[in-house]
């Protein structure tokens, strides 16, 4: 596990293995955002940059997300999310819900699409979004009896609507701007239309990648994880 990375003021990336994490830290308390695979202990990782006490928020319920969640008591989540290996007790949180970190407040934002209780966490002062795998300039992982184009395209609308020009992302570069989020949407459009072609998928994953012309798009897996 890598060590925490400031990557802008009270925001941090740390590297819990398959997926980024991101640390928010206010005046009062602190916002992790994601928690890996579960590979090493995140929370030692935490505390490293802080002794404030942290909330682990989950953006969906992906394991490669959720692994971490066994260092925590409690975790919080979507409302509509199915959770992979979470024992921990489940916080339930609706559209516009607020984490209030002392100085800095994190929103919850309904952004369906990649899972049908994906949030997002939405930093309106700073103009930031986390955005879990919703955004990425990688293969967004689109899977049989979770994905939902149509929902996936009004969430980038949503995201676009946001005064917002960073999009922090978990897996590949860790920050995008609005131009992917337009060039995802784009996409989206494209292969709900039957539009792009399939090509064979690589590495370890499972699944054929489905991209645009702008090199953005989807690796479809016809089952579910
Ligand atoms: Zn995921």
């Amino acid at each position: 596990m890598d060590n925490a990375v400031k990557l802008e003021e009270g925001v941090w990336r740390v590297d819990p293995g398959m997926s980024a994490a991101f640390l928010v830290v206010g005046e009062e308390s602190a916002l992790l955002i994601d928690a890996g695979v579960g590979q090493g202990n995140v929370l030692e990782n935490v505390r490293t940059v802080t002794d404030k006490p942290v909330r682990l928020v989950l953006t969906h319920g992906h394991g490669d997300h959720t692994g971490g969640a066994k260092y925590f008591d409690e975790v919080w989540c979507g409302e509509k999310e199915q959770l992979q290996n979470v024992e921990a007790k489940v916080n339930r949180v609706s559209e516009g819900f607020e984490f209030d970190l002392g100085g800095r407040v994190l929103r919850v934002l309904d952004i369906p699409g990649h899972t049908p209780g994906s949030i997002a966490l939405y930093d309106e002062a700073a103009g930031l979004a986390f955005t879990g795998d919703m955004v990425s300039a990688n293969p967004i992982f689109f899977i049989a009896g979770e994905r939902n184009e149509d929902e996936f395209i009004a969430s980038m609308d949503k995201l676009l609507a946001l005064r917002a020009d960073r999009f922090f992302c978990a897996h590949g570069q860790p920050v995008c701007g609005r131009d992917t989020v337009e060039k995802l949407k784009k996409a989206a459009a494209l292969f709900r239309d039957g539009k792009l072609e399939p090509q064979k998928g690589d590495g370890p994953f499972p699944g054929a990648v489905y991209l645009s012309e702008d090199g953005v798009g989807f690796r479809v897996v016809e089952f579910k994880k």
